[in-house]
């Protein structure tokens, strides 16, 4: 039997309840009907047009993206802009759109614990527990966690450039190459919030857009090392693992749905090059 729209965001809500949302956030249905049927969900990290082009070509009848179309208030969804012309390009396609932001992060198992699981970390817990959670639900911001085998800082930086997926941005790190690397800090997305709680609890801090004067200051404090990666690639693992979920969840109730991940990279930036002269001295 097919699912509805509301029972797959009653199995979105079962792993990622929506009252571990910060406060901030827009989670949960975006556009769409409730009781429309669903038979295939695209999952993505950005809801953009190319998604939603995606999405109408390979049939899907629901997106489910990591970041929020609307954060702020709306007064109008006019095709007059990308926010709008994508509503628009979502009715006339028939295709219902949610989304788990912060919910996700802070679950357990959330974004960060499959990005961390995929970097090879184990005995993994929050780098900041939820609040109004009991620290046993293991609930909370980022994760710190131990590789089983000790490696180096430039070692550890190659090896999460070939993990993830493949961006322009690549990686950047900060940091003496030759440091060793036995505990891992890790958030996905954007996590410069977590410098100062991090500090020295791990040997690297893993996460995306870093600025230059908190990257400086903790580094200067005597902070760990920081690699640097693409927002999008440090969340998108967390589609495979949610689109597991959904099928596995779904199935449980007799209801049968295709999950695929986005194949769309969203990553903004669309290339990347190193000065000739830096480049020649290595
Ligand atoms: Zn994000």
């Amino acid at each position: 039997m097919l699912a509805t729209v509301a029972q797959v965001l009653a199995a979105l809500e079962q792993r990622n309840p929506v009252r571990l949302a910060a406060d901030w956030d827009s989670v949960g249905l975006i556009c769409g009907d409730p009781d429309a049927l669903v038979e295939r969900v695209l999952l993505a990290v950005d809801p953009v047009q190319s998604v939603v082009d995606e999405a109408i070509s390979g049939k899907y009848s629901m997106i489910i993206t990591h970041h929020p179309l609307f954060l702020r208030g709306v007064h109008g969804v006019g095709a007059v802009n990308a926010k709008g012309r994508l509503i628009h390009a979502l009715i006339g396609g028939g295709i219902a759109l949610a989304a788990a932001h912060t919910n996700a992060d802070h679950a357990n198992p959330g974004v960060s614990d499959v990005l961390g699981t995929l970097l090879g970390l184990t005995q993994m817990e929050p780098i900041e527990g939820s609040q109004d959670e009991p620290l046993a639900t293991g609930t909370g911001t980022g994760r710190i966690g131990i590789l089983t085998q000790p490696t180096t800082l430039a070692e550890f930086g190659a090896l999460v450039a070939e993990l993830l997926p493949a961006t322009e941005h690549g990686v950047r790190i900060a940091g003496s190459p030759q440091t060793v690397i036995r505990s891992v800090a890790v958030c996905g997305g954007a996590g410069d919030s977590l410098l100062d709680s991090v500090g020295t609890r791990a040997d690297v801090f893993v996460t995306a857009d870093l600025r230059h004067h908190r990257a400086q200051d903790h580094l200067a404090d005597g902070g760990c090392a920081l690699v640097d990666v693409a927002h999008w690639a440090s969340e998108w693992p967390w589609l495979q693992h949610a689109a597991q979920q959904l099928v596995t969840d779904l199935a449980k109730e007799g209801k049968t749905i295709i999950a695929d991940c986005s194949t769309t990279a969203t990553d903004p930036w669309t290339a990347h090059h190193v000065s000739p002269a830096l480049r020649s001295g290595r």
